[in-house]
């Protein structure tokens, strides 16, 4: 007899077929067992029917537990009731390993809870659908940049010098010397692109983020593109293609998953529609300053309130180009007409998810580098290195940073980032 999955039933409609499978959920009456079933690869219902099956048949499904993994027989057949469109007709069960008192019942249960049992809590149809979403973005990312000509490159995870912002981060030994975690491959792919052209990372990224917020994590995954020969325009127009690349993949093959999360598919098919609009940071800013944020004036960095009322001005992802130099990081290059702003965008992503990419053209001149590194009281000889990359051929080019959990947050529509990625890292939660 053939074993398939789930997702394979409706190409085995009218067949005999073996099947292993955790039971989601049961309900039962005198005459018929209702099973919910989860393999991994999709949700279904065994249906038991007492009069076409051996009593002890129908006695062993009345009596299985949530949770208990089984191997079952029958015959696949269509059923338009089911929600899933396909059920199984059983004939014979056999429990593989038992489950008692299964902690997370289909009783409400608090968000703490669920995350000590953030292991079991993956098997929910709601987790199950996000991972799916998170699982094609990542396709979608290797598809995008191969299809585009990128290469995949992988820069070093424990680093002997901060690519940015030193509050934030985590520090380790290296043997007698002192290394830290990644906070961004950015340096590096840099010079991937002098050796490669369009290269693209995807890896892990560690900060000691200390605020409590429903956007960070303290360890998150990247995709971080970087392009030898390309301007900032450039660079937004391969952001822009690329964001809507992933969110008609997500249309495309992952329409139970947005089913299940209850999303509207309008509303993101609207999301792959280019060009995204563009706003510049000097009229944000008077946008939120004739909207009653007093709170911001020239030269402050966006928190998350400001990010979402821009965002809601528009209805689809839009950019905010050109922040104050101070700022931003010391390598984001001067705007060629006035040297207080860089030439940098974030991409704010719509329904108030904040801000999914941020990107820039590079300084790539040796002297203001070397000024802009002093500028920032960071020491020149750790970044000796890095400035070799302007001494030997150095060309112009961009490159963008996107954060894979904001984006799968923003796609599935889900309230906190904490969901998005299967064991997540918080300020307060390292377990499990
Ligand atoms: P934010 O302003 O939201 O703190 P950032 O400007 O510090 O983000 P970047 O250094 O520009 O972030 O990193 C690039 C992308 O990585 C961001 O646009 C975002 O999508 C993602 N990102 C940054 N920090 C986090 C985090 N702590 N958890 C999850 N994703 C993050
Ligand atoms: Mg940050
Ligand atoms: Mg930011
Ligand atoms: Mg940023």
């Amino acid at each position: 007899m053939k074993q398939i999955t789930i997702v394979e039933s409706k190409n085995h409609v009218g067949e005999e077929v073996e099947i292993g499978a955790w039971v989601a959920n049961k309900r039962s009456s005198g005459k018929i067992a209702f099973l919910q079933l989860r393999d991994g690869s999709g949700f279904f219902q065994g249906i038991v029917v007492k009069s076409e099956v051996e009593e002890e048949v129908f006695q062993l499904a009345k009596s299985l537990n949530q949770e208990t993994s089984i191997l079952l027989t029958g015959i696949i057949q269509e059923d338009s009731r089911s929600k899933f469109g396909y059920e199984i007709a059983v004939k014979s069960i056999k429990i593989i390993g038992e489950s008692h008192d299964y902690p997370i019942t289909p009783k409400e249960h608090g968000t703490e809870f669920l995350m000590d049992h953030r292991h079991l809590w993956l098997r929910s149809s709601k987790q199950h659908a996000i991972m799916h979403v998170r699982n094609e973005i990542i396709r979608a990312t290797y598809n995008f940049f191969n299809e585009e000509g990128f290469i995949k490159i992988d820069p070093p995870i424990l680093t002997a010098n901060a690519a940015e912002d030193s509050t934030e981060l985590f520090h380790t030994e290296y043997f007698d010397q002192e290394a830290f975690l990644s906070q961004s491959g950015q340096l590096y792919m840099e010079a991937a692109a002098m050796a490669f052209g369009k290269v693209f990372s995807f890896g892990p990224t560690f900060r000691a983020e200390k605020s409590k917020t429903r956007r960070h994590l303290i360890e998150f995954w990247m995709i971080e593109p970087e392009m030898a020969f390309m301007d900032h325009e450039q660079s937004l127009e391969v952001q822009e293609k690329y964001v809507a690349y992933i969110v008609q993949s997500v249309l495309d093959n992952c329409d139970d998953a947005l089913s299940v999360l209850e999303r509207d598919k309008e509303l993101l098919k609207k999301y792959t529609e280019l060009p995204y609009p563009r706003i510049s940071y000097d009229d944000a800013v008077k946008l939120l300053n004739e909207n009653g944020f007093d709170d911001i004036t020239w030269g402050d960095d966006f928190g998350s309130p400001h990010e979402t009322f821009i965002a809601t001005q528009y209805d689809k992802p839009v950019f905010i180009l050109n922040y104050p130099k101070a700022i931003k990081a010391f390598y984001m290059k001067p705007h060629p007409d006035r040297d207080d702003v860089v030439l940098c965008a974030d991409l704010i992503a719509p329904e108030g998810y904040g801000e999914i990419v941020g990107g820039s053209e590079r300084e790539v001149d040796f002297d203001a580098l070397t000024q802009r590194i002093k500028d920032f009281g960071l020491t020149e000889e750790d970044y000796a290195w890095y400035l070799d990359l302007r001494k030997y051929g150095s060309v112009p080019h961009s490159g963008f940073g996107l954060g894979l959990e904001r984006t799968v947050t923003w796609i599935c529509g889900t309230e906190h980032i904490r969901e998005s990625i299967p064991f997540p890292r918080l300020l307060n939660r390292i377990y499990p």
